[in-house]
């Protein structure tokens, strides 16, 4: 994830997301999730994060290899939760931020 350019690859120019949320933390109570690009409240959004891109000039056949993962609706940010009644950060489990099949 740190090797991303910005300039150079059109996949990227959206993303603005720096970690990758792959499960999405339950919510409980009041909290919600907000956008840490502008700080409004937002919805979980799933992106399709494609990092690599080919070409078979054979065959002419393209591939691709890509990652999911949960950015903020509104800017494909990072999300982050907060608890409504108290107006607290709530910290999102390390493990949410570990793809499914290294847990
Ligand atoms: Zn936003």
């Amino acid at each position: 994830m740190t090797e991303m350019n910005l300039d150079d690859s059109p996949y990227f120019t959206q993303l603005k997301a720096e970690k990758a949320l792959f499960t999405i933390p339950k919510l409980e109570g009041n909290q919600l999730f907000y956008c840490t690009q502008c700080g409004n409240c937002t919805q979980a959004h799933f992106y399709k994060h494609v990092y690599s891109q080919s070409i078979n000039m054979e065959t002419g056949e393209g591939s691709e290899l890509f990652e999911h993962f949960y950015v903020s609706q509104c800017c494909l940010a990072d999300l982050a939760i907060m608890d409504n009644d108290t107006f607290k950060d709530i910290e999102i489990d390390p493990i949410h931020y570990l793809p499914v099949k290294d847990r």
